[in-house]
This record gives structure tokens, sequence and C-alpha cells, in this order.
């Protein structure tokens, strides 16, 4: 449930008290934040590249807290970090994407951070595992720590697209599911990867119902010792702040209720159509199953799983179903049926 919007922005690393008072003042001065970031200790995937500059950056960022009135956040990573934020008086963290990986490392955290009443924001994991990002949430839930959040920064791209990160929105939809009362902010700068596609990907998240973004701002990107390519300074992030439009959760207008309400009863309808076909369409696939089974018979026959796709990404209206839609669905449907005629052939293995 979101009430006020959220904005977390301020460089990715903290690099020198300069920089980060020179971020922090510039956001105050052209917008109202609500928490300034910075990492101080910065998971990097080979060494040798710049690791963040550690304790001396929490200073640095509890004076931005005492100073300019900001809340300010980080990344911690073991129990060291926890303990030394706190130390600072540093009340809110995030845990990022590496980290969330690591069950191990998540309870460290949270065994580190109990009873500190330390608001912990959760990145996704790296890899798009659900399970593993809602393992770690419910880690910090269970453990009464303070406000528990998560934060959407996309997943490991196995192909190369114009982002860095892929955003799999899906995945946020479905957690927003699972936990109703979750915050979830968006971090389109780590899906980014690159300033000229963040304005965008704030606005999805926005009407995706999110309930905040996370915005990498640097006074000069240009010498950010990480992540140069997608930082904005501080009046390009409010000037886009001030572009995005934030449409209503809903509308109270009758006209739009009842034609909702018309639509939404016709998808109804559709789809449990759609769950009787398909029940209908495995049954056949079953009795396929025995008939191969019977008759000894290989469950993959690629010709005709080839002349199946074929004909159906023919017979489909691209304009209407777009084929690339359609492919992963008849994959998923294949995927099943090959797993049911698996499990009527060999028995319980079965082939995920
Ligand atoms: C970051 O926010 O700077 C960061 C390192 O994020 P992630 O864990 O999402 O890569
Ligand atoms: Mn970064």
């Amino acid at each position: 449930m979101c009430d006020d919007f959220i904005i977390i922005s301020g460089p990715c690393s903290a690099e020198s008290e300069e920089q980060v008072f020179l971020t922090a003042s510039a956001l105050k001065t052209f917008m109202n934040i609500s928490y300034f970031r910075a990492g101080v200790w910065k998971p990097r995937t080979r060494p040798g590249y710049f690791e963040g500059v550690g304790e001396i950056g929490v200073k640095w960022l509890s004076k931005v807290q005492n100073e300019l009135g900001i809340p300010v956040v980080t990344e911690v990573a073991t129990p060291h970090h926890v303990e030394i934020i706190l130390k600072y008086e540093i009340k809110n963290c995030w845990i990022g994407a590496r980290t969330v990986a690591n069950p191990f490392s998540v309870q460290e955290i949270v065994d580190a951070a109990k009873g500190s009443y330390l608001n912990v924001f959760i990145k996704n994991p790296i890899y798009p595992d659900i399970d593993l990002w809602t393992g770690a949430i419910e880690r910090f839930m269970k453990f009464g720590v303070g406000n528990v959040a998560a934060i959407h920064r996309g997943f490991y791209p196995y192909q190369k697209t114009h982002l860095r990160n892929v955003p799999h929105w899906e995945i946020p939809i479905e957690l927003a599911r699972r936990f109703p009362d979750l915050k979830i902010i968006c971090d389109p700068s780590h899906i980014a990867g690159d300033r000229r596609f963040i304005a965008d990907i704030c606005q999805k998240a926005i009407d995706l119902n999110m309930c905040g973004i996370m915005v990498e701002t640097h006074y000069k990107p240009e010498i950010a010792c990480s992540d140069k390519n997608q930082q904005l300074t501080p009046e390009e992030f409010s000037e886009i702040f001030k572009s995005l439009i934030f449409r209503q959760k809903s509308s109270a207008d009758f006209d739009y209720k009842s034609n909702l309400a018309n639509l939404r009863e016709k998808i109804d309808v559709i789809d449990f159509q759609l769950i009787d076909m398909l029940e209908h369409r495995f049954k056949i696939v079953d009795e396929i199953g025995f008939l191969k089974k019977k008759h000894n018979v290989k469950i993959l026959q690629i010709d005709r799983w080839k002349s199946m796709v074929e004909s159906r990404l023919k017979y489909v209206n691209n304009d209407k179903i777009s084929r690339d839609f359609l492919l992963k669905l008849l994959q998923i449907i294949h995927k099943e049926s090959i797993k049911r005629q698996n499990e009527i052939i060999n028995g319980e293995n079965n082939l995920d």
C-alpha cells in the first residue's frame, strides 16, 4: 500500500565529502526527496574496481542527515556494516541484489539488525527467482526490524538488450500479490544502465502502481567512480520528475465504473472458458501419452512440434496477438504436455 510517493536519490557511491554534499544540497534545492542514497561498500563483480570509501562515507552520510535534515540510506552486506551504520545513527539501509541471493548472508544481517528498528529496503536478487526475494523479505519481517520495503532493480539479462537489466515486471507484480501491504520501489537506474531510458522506466513504474523510485544522481556524473552512464545530475532528475504523470489509481466516475464492470465480467467468462479448454486439451495429451506408452514411442516428436508451431504462428494475426507472445504460450503448454506424458510413460520422474 503506498501513501506518499517515496523518492530516493543520490550517487551510486559516496566518493568524497565534497561530492556527497554538493549532490545532496543540489537535490535539496531542486526537489523534495525522501532519502539521500550513497553506497559506501560497493559490491563489484570483479576485483580491481572502486570498492567504496568504507566507514568514512558513513560519517559523511550522517553529516548530511544532521546538517541538511535528509534521512539517508546506504547498502549493507555484512553484520559489521550494520554495526557501523548504527554507530552513526543511520536508521535506513538497503540489501543489494548480490547479497539477497544468499540466504546465509541475509540471515546474518537480520541477526545483526534484530531489535534495532532499522528500516530495510530489499532489492530483488540478480536472478529472476521470486522465492529468494520473498524469502529475504520474510526473514526481515519475521525478526521485527523496522519497516521492510522492496526495491525492484531488474534481473540479469541472458540476452543483450538496450537495458542493463531485464525488468520482468511480472515479478514485482507477483510480489505485490503475495505481500499486498509491502511498499515496492523501482530502481530505474540499475534497470536502465543508461540515463536516456530512466524517464520511461520511472513512468512505467508509476503506471504499475509502485510506491516510489530510487534514481542515482551525481553533481558531475562524468567523473563518477561507478555507474557513470546511468547517473543524472540532480537538476536533470528534477526535470524528469516534473514530467512524470501520476494517474489516479481508480475513478469514481459512473461511466468508468459500469464499463469496467462489464468488461471485467467478459474477461472472467473467457478466462474460465480458457481453463476448460486447457483441461480438455491436456486430457487429449494424456491419451496420446498412453498411446505412445503402449507402442513404445518416444515422447518428443520434433517434426510434429515444429509443424504445430509453424501452423499456429502462420494462423495468428500478428496485429492482434504478437507472434512472440504466442510462441511463449505454446512453449509453456508444450512443456506441461511433455511433463504429463513423461509421468505417464516413466512414472514419477519429472523432466522439469
Ligand atoms: C546500488 O544500488 O548501487 C547497487 C549496487 O545496486 P544493486 O545491488 O541493485 O546492483
Ligand atoms: Mn549503482
